[in-house]
């Protein structure tokens, strides 16, 4: 009940007057002047550190005679649960919708405006409802061209009302036609070329639009195996003395991180992956960030979990470096080619 001497000092009370909602859940505070005890996050005014006691429960600060502040409802759910479960009801509506609904349709259903949806659900799920609506749409076309559908059907299942339409974006969302995509890369043309480098074999394979995939392995046959599951229809073409400058880029970039790439990248994902690889490739090489300072980079410091996603999903190793993101604590999380590459990595682009 009585604070202690040190309260401005502690670690919670500083997350009391950032209002952080991170801690809501965690801990209670209380107001010696007033008699209430609220979540960290809520909005009243900031107390003064002496005034301010500590609580692990609802129950710890009321059998200490504090009462639940009327403004942020301790014992509730805490208003960003609440939010993000409004959330995740529209983002299932959005999916299950037969026609993309209107900004002011979802807004209504939330009971939002339309503006503070709009800004809540980007910070929720990192893209706008309208982005959202698109990739989820796409990845409709995907499954089904996969699953054996025609291009015609498969199109209006996922709510495309006429074929224009589509055609008109579907190389943004397929990276090629749709008779392509679902013909396994059918015509589409791609080049690769293998090197070593100081971590082993680097494969870069590369459409008409840039580079399509940077690996790493141990085994060279193994990286053109995974390039051919990728694209099994695709013409691959692995003798090109001129696409062998390219590698050459590549391992370059490999031996001295910090000079940067300047190749045409193909980066192909949603809207969202896009995004969060944009941000990787603004990390600068000696440089690393957590998911969270990540998630914060591009304006949505709630999709943490997504981000992650995300940068597993890269498929241009160091071009698009996720491998500058580590553990909060500065310990190294999983990297797709291997730990002990993005160790090595890291250390070079410390002393470079
Ligand atoms: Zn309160």
């Amino acid at each position: 009940m009585n604070a202690l001497p040190n309260t401005s000092t502690d670690p919670r009370y500083d997350a009391v007057v950032r209002r952080d909602a991170a801690f809501d859940g965690q801990f209670w505070f209380s107001v010696a002047t007033t008699g209430v005890y609220c979540r960290p996050s809520c909005g009243a005014r900031t107390p003064k550190p002496q005034n301010v006691g500590f609580h692990l429960s609802c129950d710890d600060a009321e059998d200490a005679g504090f009462r639940a502040c009327k403004r942020c409802h301790p014992r509730g759910e805490s208003p960003k649960a609440k939010m993000a479960a409004v959330i995740a009801e529209v983002c299932r509506f959005i999916e299950t919708a037969e026609v993309e609904p209107r900004l002011e349709e979802l807004a209504e259903r939330a009971g939002l405006s339309a503006y503070h949806f709009h800004r809540q659900f980007k910070a929720a799920t990192g893209v706008t409802p309208k982005a959202y609506a698109a990739a989820h749409r796409a990845r409709k076309v995907r499954e089904g061209l996969s699953g054996g559908e025609t291009v015609t059907n498969a199109l209006y299942d996922a709510g495309f009302g006429s074929n224009g339409r589509f055609y008109e974006t579907s190389n943004a969302i397929l990276g090629m036609t749709p008779k392509q995509f679902k013909a396994g890369g059918k015509d589409a043309d791609i080049r690769f070329a293998i090197g070593q480098s100081r971590l082993g074999a680097v494969l870069v394979a590369e459409s008409g639009k840039g580079i399509v995939a940077i690996s790493l392995g141990d085994d060279p046959d193994a990286l053109v195996r995974e390039l051919q599951d990728r694209f099994p229809q695709a013409r691959l073409t692995g003798d090109d003395p001129k696409f062998d400058a390219r590698v050459a880029q590549v391992i370059g970039l490999v031996e001295a991180p910090g000079t940067g790439l300047d190749l045409p990248l193909d980066i192909r994902g949603t809207a969202f992956q896009q995004r969060v690889w944009q941000a990787l490739r603004a990390i600068p090489a000696g440089k690393t960030l957590s998911y969270a300072q990540l998630a914060e980079a591009i304006g949505s410091p709630a999709a943490v979990r997504a981000v992650a996603g995300a940068c597993a999903a890269n498929t241009l190793a160091i071009a698009v470096p996720c491998h500058r993101i580590v553990r909060t604590d500065g310990s190294l999380s999983g990297y797709r080619w291997g730990v002990e590459r993005k160790r090595d990595l890291l250390q070079r682009e410390r002393v470079a």
